[in-house]
């Protein structure tokens, strides 16, 4: 059970989400982060009081902290004061909101102290997943998912003590606001296409990612890497509805699923009052309200990403930070309207064809392949 949390990447999606479960739950708040959004960052800091404010943009740090000087709260600028962020000592809790890889080195550190790790920075997983498991099992810290999916997963998982009775864990997929196109018509939508997803609402990134099922692509890697299993034993499965949020099958046959309105604030408030539940003020999922819940296979030849994302997942190493360095700027890019959507998966591909791959990778070997990758889509 959390008591005080630091957040990193506090104006974000989850991030603004989290805070209102601590609100909620009466939690105190030590640090909060972002990299520019001055004026939100000011107002959370204004309403939770945290010992630690931290804008990673310098110019803003310097703006933040001329606006919270009548307050206590200490103004830090640059990437080291995230690491501070991530360790504060008084946060047992870690919540890892920030988008994209460069959560890993504040991941790492705040296990390094112990702390438990809310994790929704799946990027950081994908990259580094063996590392970042190996330093959580060598320090005794815990990593509780926040992505709606690995958190089914980790509700479903609860009481079994031996991880060899599982023997499939079934990951669900909206399938984004594409499903059901050919290749060709895909090709053809706009940024402003991709970024109106069915049933959630998210960052940019993740929405683009969404789009391309490359995020399933990532959730696969990040299932695999929290649960210690291979690619054989992670499938996907199309929901539409989003209400059975991914399901566990065991080896006597049984199928335990976890179900709940898409919101985020529920795997949320799990990963802070686990191992016990707390209490929900939205309205439960009604059962006879709900739509039919229906599942179909994805589509992997129009939604090349996912597949992309499988190869990687079976070649290890540092397969999955090239895959995912490669992808964080494509999306930049796509999301800049510098190129289209197709664009996404034929830069990722390039980009595995041209970095190489090493297996069984230093944390500086993930950085420098993640660093290939950024610059085989951005051009010499
Ligand atoms: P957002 O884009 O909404 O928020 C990102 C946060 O990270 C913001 O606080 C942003 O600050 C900060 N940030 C961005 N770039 C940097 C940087 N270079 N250095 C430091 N901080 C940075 O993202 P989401 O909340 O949607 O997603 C966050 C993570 O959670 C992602 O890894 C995503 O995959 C995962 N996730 C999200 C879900 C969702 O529902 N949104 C669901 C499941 C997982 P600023 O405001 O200043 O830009
Ligand atoms: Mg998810």
């Amino acid at each position: 059970m959390s008591h005080t949390i630091s957040i990193l990447g506090s104006t974000g999606s989850i991030g603004r989400q989290t805070l209102d479960v601590a609100e909620q739950m009466g939690l105190r708040v030590a640090a909060i982060t972002a990299n520019s959004s001055v004026e939100r960052i000011e107002e959370q800091a204004r309403q939770f009081k945290p010992r630690l404010a931290v804008l990673t943009d310098e110019a803003a740090a310097k703006d933040l902290a001329a606006r919270l000087a009548d307050t206590d709260t200490r103004v830090l600028g640059g990437f080291d004061a995230l690491l501070e962020a991530a360790t504060v000592p008084e946060a047992d809790t870690v919540v890892t909101a920030v988008v994209g890889m460069v959560g890993l080195k504040p991941t790492l550190a705040a296990i390094k102290e112990k702390k438990r790790i809310a994790l929704a920075n799946k990027e950081t997983l994908v990259c580094a997943g063996e590392l970042v498991m190996d330093a959580a099992d060598a320090a005794g810290a815990e990593i509780v998912p926040v992505d709606s999916e690995h958190s089914a997963i980790f509700q479903c998982v609860q009481g079994c003590a031996d991880r060899r009775e599982i023997k499939r864990l079934i990951l669900t997929c909206s399938g984004g606001p594409f499903y059901g196109m050919t290749y060709d018509e895909v090709g053809k939508m706009t940024k402003a296409d991709a970024l109106k997803h069915p049933n959630w609402k998210m960052g940019p990134k993740i929405t683009v990612d969404c789009a391309t099922l490359m995020n399933k692509g990532l959730e696969v890697i990040e299932a695999m890497r929290l649960y210690r299993l291979p690619l054989e034993q992670v499938s996907v499965v199309i929901h539409r509805q989003s209400i059975v949020h991914s399901l566990v099958e065991y080896r006597d046959g049984a199928v335990l699923a976890q179900l709940g309105t898409p919101d985020m604030r529920l795997p949320i408030r799990y990963a802070m009052t686990y191992p016990e539940r707390g209490v929900n003020p939205a309205e439960p999922l009604d059962l006879l309200t709900c739509p039919p819940l229906t599942f179909a296979a994805p589509d992997r030849e129009a939604f090349p990403c996912l597949r992309l994302a499988e190869e990687a997942a079976t070649q290890g190493g540092t397969a999955c930070a090239i895959l995912n360095g490669a992808n964080e700027e494509a999306v930049r890019l796509f999301l800049a309207d510098k190129i289209g959507f197709h664009d996404i998966p034929r830069l990722v591909a390039e980009a595995r064809a041209k970095v190489p791959v090493v297996q069984s990778p230093t944390l500086e070997e993930i950085l420098e392949a993640d660093r290939a990758a950024r610059q085989a889509v951005l051009g010499d």
